[in-house]
Protein backbone atom coordinates (compact mmCIF):
# COMPACT_ATOMS: atom_id res chain seq x y z
CA UNK A 1 0.00 0.00 0.00
CA UNK A 2 1.77 3.17 -0.97
CA UNK A 3 2.27 5.24 2.66
CA UNK A 4 2.98 8.73 2.86
CA UNK A 5 6.73 8.79 1.67
CA UNK A 6 5.27 7.42 -1.99
CA UNK A 7 2.48 9.84 -1.63
CA UNK A 8 4.69 12.93 -1.30
CA UNK A 9 7.24 11.64 -4.19
CA UNK A 10 4.45 11.41 -6.46
CA UNK A 11 3.50 14.75 -5.82
CA UNK A 12 7.12 15.99 -6.23
CA UNK A 13 7.02 14.10 -9.69
CA UNK A 14 3.89 15.20 -10.71
CA UNK A 15 5.20 18.69 -9.99
CA UNK A 16 7.54 18.90 -12.12
CA UNK A 17 5.58 17.17 -15.02
CA UNK A 18 2.39 18.89 -15.03
CA UNK A 19 1.87 22.10 -13.42
CA UNK A 20 0.82 24.92 -15.72
CA UNK A 21 -0.22 22.12 -18.27
CA UNK A 22 -3.85 22.72 -19.59
CA UNK A 23 -6.11 19.59 -19.53
CA UNK A 24 -6.74 18.60 -23.05
CA UNK A 25 -9.09 15.91 -22.25
CA UNK A 26 -10.18 13.90 -19.71
CA UNK A 27 -11.48 10.23 -19.98
CA UNK A 28 -12.93 8.09 -17.30
CA UNK A 29 -12.41 4.46 -18.49
CA UNK A 30 -14.70 3.12 -15.67
CA UNK A 31 -17.14 4.88 -13.80
CA UNK A 32 -16.34 4.02 -10.31
CA UNK A 33 -13.43 3.12 -8.23
CA UNK A 34 -14.21 3.03 -3.86
CA UNK A 35 -17.05 5.49 -5.24
CA UNK A 36 -18.28 6.85 -8.34
CA UNK A 37 -15.85 9.29 -10.36
CA UNK A 38 -17.78 12.59 -10.94
CA UNK A 39 -18.99 12.57 -14.16
CA UNK A 40 -18.88 16.40 -14.94
CA UNK A 41 -15.14 15.77 -14.48
CA UNK A 42 -15.26 15.84 -18.24
CA UNK A 43 -16.22 19.11 -18.90
CA UNK A 44 -15.50 21.04 -15.76
CA UNK A 45 -11.76 20.45 -16.40
CA UNK A 46 -10.81 20.67 -19.73
CA UNK A 47 -9.04 23.71 -20.97
CA UNK A 48 -8.64 24.21 -17.07
CA UNK A 49 -4.93 25.10 -16.06
CA UNK A 50 -2.74 22.77 -13.29
CA UNK A 51 -1.91 25.61 -10.81
CA UNK A 52 -0.69 23.48 -7.88
CA UNK A 53 -0.10 19.77 -6.75
CA UNK A 54 -0.66 19.72 -2.97
CA UNK A 55 -0.86 16.92 -0.71
CA UNK A 56 -2.59 16.24 2.46
CA UNK A 57 -2.46 12.91 4.30
CA UNK A 58 -1.98 10.31 1.53
CA UNK A 59 -4.48 12.49 -0.76
CA UNK A 60 -2.88 13.97 -3.65
CA UNK A 61 -4.61 17.34 -5.03
CA UNK A 62 -4.63 18.99 -8.15
CA UNK A 63 -5.31 22.72 -7.63
CA UNK A 64 -7.07 24.33 -10.54
CA UNK A 65 -8.70 27.31 -10.55
CA UNK A 66 -12.39 26.18 -11.25
CA UNK A 67 -11.84 23.59 -7.92
CA UNK A 68 -9.61 20.61 -6.30
CA UNK A 69 -9.09 16.92 -8.06
CA UNK A 70 -8.87 14.90 -5.24
CA UNK A 71 -6.68 11.45 -5.86
CA UNK A 72 -6.44 8.59 -3.11
CA UNK A 73 -4.11 5.63 -4.23
CA UNK A 74 -5.93 2.77 -2.18
CA UNK A 75 -4.38 -0.20 -1.57
CA UNK A 76 -2.93 -0.44 -5.02
CA UNK A 77 -2.84 2.58 -7.13
CA UNK A 78 0.03 4.23 -8.94
CA UNK A 79 0.15 7.36 -11.57
CA UNK A 80 2.50 7.96 -14.12
CA UNK A 81 3.23 10.49 -16.87
CA UNK A 82 2.80 8.67 -20.89
CA UNK A 83 3.17 10.42 -24.17
CA UNK A 84 -0.71 10.36 -25.08
CA UNK A 85 0.06 7.88 -27.58
CA UNK A 86 1.55 4.97 -25.21
CA UNK A 87 -1.53 2.14 -25.25
CA UNK A 88 -3.45 2.15 -22.26
CA UNK A 89 -2.94 -0.84 -20.02
CA UNK A 90 -4.89 -2.37 -18.14
CA UNK A 91 -6.55 -1.19 -14.88
CA UNK A 92 -5.68 2.56 -16.17
CA UNK A 93 -9.19 3.70 -15.09
CA UNK A 94 -8.72 7.46 -15.29
CA UNK A 95 -7.06 9.71 -17.47
CA UNK A 96 -5.73 12.92 -17.71
CA UNK A 97 -4.49 14.31 -21.20
CA UNK A 98 -2.60 17.13 -21.39
CA UNK A 99 -2.16 20.15 -24.23
CA UNK A 100 1.70 19.24 -24.21
CA UNK A 101 0.40 15.68 -25.39
CA UNK A 102 1.37 13.83 -21.86
CA UNK A 103 -1.46 12.16 -20.33
CA UNK A 104 -1.19 11.31 -16.54
CA UNK A 105 -2.89 8.16 -15.66
CA UNK A 106 -4.37 6.16 -13.11
CA UNK A 107 -3.93 2.76 -12.54
CA UNK A 108 -5.71 0.93 -9.60
CA UNK A 109 -6.47 -2.48 -9.75
CA UNK A 110 -7.93 -3.40 -6.52
CA UNK A 111 -10.29 -0.34 -7.11
CA UNK A 112 -10.42 1.56 -3.64
CA UNK A 113 -8.77 4.19 -4.45
CA UNK A 114 -10.90 7.48 -5.18
CA UNK A 115 -11.10 10.26 -7.67
CA UNK A 116 -12.95 13.21 -6.28
CA UNK A 117 -13.70 16.51 -7.19
CA UNK A 118 -14.04 20.04 -4.77
CA UNK A 119 -15.33 23.35 -5.78
CA UNK A 120 -13.78 25.38 -3.32
CA UNK A 121 -10.77 22.59 -1.99
CA UNK A 122 -12.49 21.01 1.32
CA UNK A 123 -14.16 17.75 2.00
CA UNK A 124 -15.45 15.29 4.47
CA UNK A 125 -12.66 13.16 3.74
CA UNK A 126 -9.66 15.68 4.57
CA UNK A 127 -11.45 17.66 7.18
CA UNK A 128 -11.07 15.02 10.08
CA UNK A 129 -7.58 14.34 8.97
CA UNK A 130 -5.02 14.91 11.87
CA UNK A 131 -1.85 17.41 12.06
CA UNK A 132 1.24 16.40 9.26
CA UNK A 133 3.91 14.60 11.00
CA UNK A 134 6.13 16.59 8.93
CA UNK A 135 5.14 20.02 9.71
CA UNK A 136 5.68 22.44 12.84
CA UNK A 137 2.16 21.39 14.04
CA UNK A 138 3.41 17.77 14.96
CA UNK A 139 5.62 19.42 17.44
CA UNK A 140 7.23 17.59 20.86
CA UNK A 141 4.33 17.17 23.61
CA UNK A 142 1.77 16.80 20.85
CA UNK A 143 1.45 13.08 21.20
CA UNK A 144 1.43 13.08 24.64
CA UNK A 145 -0.90 16.04 24.98
CA UNK A 146 -3.47 13.49 22.67
CA UNK A 147 -2.73 10.48 24.54
CA UNK A 148 -3.71 11.55 27.69
CA UNK A 149 -6.35 8.49 28.93
CA UNK A 150 -5.99 6.40 25.68
CA UNK A 151 -6.22 2.56 26.73
CA UNK A 152 -5.29 1.75 23.17
CA UNK A 153 -1.57 0.36 22.01
CA UNK A 154 1.05 3.07 21.05
CA UNK A 155 0.74 1.69 17.61
CA UNK A 156 -2.67 1.52 17.12
CA UNK A 157 -2.94 5.82 18.57
CA UNK A 158 0.01 6.78 15.57
CA UNK A 159 -1.75 5.45 13.26
CA UNK A 160 -5.05 7.14 13.95
CA UNK A 161 -5.24 9.47 10.82
CA UNK A 162 -7.66 11.70 13.35
CA UNK A 163 -4.46 12.04 15.60
CA UNK A 164 -1.44 12.25 12.70
CA UNK A 165 -1.40 11.34 9.42
CA UNK A 166 0.37 9.28 6.67
CA UNK A 167 2.05 6.96 9.79
CA UNK A 168 0.76 3.32 8.33
CA UNK A 169 1.71 -0.06 9.44
CA UNK A 170 5.43 -0.10 7.97
CA UNK A 171 6.31 3.49 9.70
CA UNK A 172 4.69 2.68 12.77
CA UNK A 173 6.38 -0.19 12.84
CA UNK A 174 9.70 1.18 12.47
CA UNK A 175 9.27 4.75 14.45
CA UNK A 176 8.61 2.81 17.16
CA UNK A 177 11.48 0.40 17.00
CA UNK A 178 13.69 3.49 16.03
CA UNK A 179 12.46 5.09 19.62
CA UNK A 180 12.97 1.53 21.60
CA UNK A 181 8.74 1.58 22.54
CA UNK A 182 7.44 -2.03 22.69
CA UNK A 183 4.09 -1.52 20.38
CA UNK A 184 1.72 -3.19 23.14
CA UNK A 185 2.21 -0.10 25.57
CA UNK A 186 -1.27 1.87 26.42
CA UNK A 187 -0.89 5.02 24.41
CA UNK A 188 -1.95 6.53 27.68
CA UNK A 189 1.19 5.28 29.80
CA UNK A 190 3.87 6.40 28.03
CA UNK A 191 5.90 9.54 29.58
CA UNK A 192 6.47 13.17 27.86
CA UNK A 193 9.97 12.18 27.22
CA UNK A 194 9.05 9.40 25.68
CA UNK A 195 6.82 10.89 23.23
CA UNK A 196 9.30 13.43 22.54
CA UNK A 197 11.55 10.57 21.22
CA UNK A 198 9.20 8.95 19.31
CA UNK A 199 8.13 12.53 17.34
CA UNK A 200 11.42 12.85 16.42
CA UNK A 201 11.73 9.74 15.12
CA UNK A 202 8.65 9.32 12.93
CA UNK A 203 9.89 12.43 11.61
CA UNK A 204 13.38 11.21 10.61
CA UNK A 205 12.29 7.91 9.12
CA UNK A 206 9.49 9.87 7.33
CA UNK A 207 12.08 12.46 5.82
CA UNK A 208 14.53 9.58 4.96
CA UNK A 209 11.74 7.30 3.04
CA UNK A 210 11.24 10.43 1.32
CA UNK A 211 14.76 11.42 0.47
CA UNK A 212 15.25 7.63 -1.19
CA UNK A 213 12.22 8.44 -3.21
CA UNK A 214 13.59 10.46 -4.85
CA UNK A 215 16.05 7.80 -6.54
CA UNK A 216 12.84 5.57 -7.15
CA UNK A 217 11.09 8.40 -9.03
CA UNK A 218 11.56 7.52 -12.46
CA UNK A 219 9.35 4.25 -11.18
CA UNK A 220 6.77 6.62 -10.14
CA UNK A 221 5.83 8.59 -13.04
CA UNK A 222 7.56 7.23 -16.06
CA UNK A 223 8.73 4.11 -16.75
CA UNK A 224 6.05 1.06 -15.45
CA UNK A 225 4.19 2.93 -13.16
CA UNK A 226 4.32 0.18 -9.63
CA UNK A 227 4.78 2.44 -6.66
CA UNK A 228 8.12 1.41 -5.29
CA UNK A 229 8.74 0.73 -1.35
CA UNK A 230 11.01 1.61 0.50
CA UNK A 231 12.34 -1.80 1.72
CA UNK A 232 16.00 -0.82 1.84
CA UNK A 233 16.21 0.64 5.22
CA UNK A 234 13.85 -1.28 7.26
CA UNK A 235 15.21 -2.27 10.60
CA UNK A 236 12.17 -4.15 11.94
CA UNK A 237 9.23 -4.64 9.59
CA UNK A 238 8.83 -7.80 6.96
CA UNK A 239 12.24 -8.99 9.49
CA UNK A 240 10.40 -11.80 11.22
CA UNK A 241 12.92 -14.32 12.57
CA UNK A 242 15.94 -12.42 11.50
CA UNK A 243 17.99 -10.81 13.70
CA UNK A 244 17.90 -7.23 15.20
CA UNK A 245 20.84 -5.61 14.05
CA UNK A 246 21.70 -3.72 17.55
CA UNK A 247 21.35 -6.32 20.25
CA UNK A 248 21.56 -9.35 17.75
CA UNK A 249 17.87 -10.75 19.21
CA UNK A 250 15.19 -12.04 17.18
CA UNK A 251 12.91 -9.89 15.76
CA UNK A 252 8.84 -11.14 16.69
CA UNK A 253 5.67 -10.85 14.40
CA UNK A 254 2.54 -10.52 15.48
CA UNK A 255 -1.21 -9.77 14.48
CA UNK A 256 -2.07 -6.55 16.64
CA UNK A 257 -5.76 -4.65 15.11
CA UNK A 258 -5.61 -7.15 12.04
CA UNK A 259 -2.22 -5.71 10.87
CA UNK A 260 1.37 -7.54 11.15
CA UNK A 261 3.48 -5.62 14.24
CA UNK A 262 6.91 -6.40 14.29
CA UNK A 263 9.21 -5.84 16.86
CA UNK A 264 12.27 -6.32 18.98
CA UNK A 265 11.49 -7.63 22.70
CA UNK A 266 14.94 -6.83 23.84
CA UNK A 267 15.41 -3.08 22.25
CA UNK A 268 11.80 -2.15 22.37
CA UNK A 269 10.34 -2.09 26.18
ZN1 LIG B 1 17.04 -5.53 19.49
Amino acid sequence: MPELPEIETIKRGLTSLIINQRVNKVILHRENLRWVIPKHLSTTLTNQLINAIDRRGKYLLIRFKVGTLIIHLGMSGSIKVVDINTPLLKHEHFELQLKNKTSMRLKDPRRFGAVLFSKDGSHKLLDSLGVEPLKTSFHDGYLYQKSKNKQQAIKAFIMDNKIVVGIGNIYACESLFMAGINPKLKAGNISKTRYNVLTQCIKNILTQAIEAGGTTLQDFVQVNGNPGYFTQNLSVYGCKNKKCYRCKGIIIRFVQNQRSTFYCKKCQT
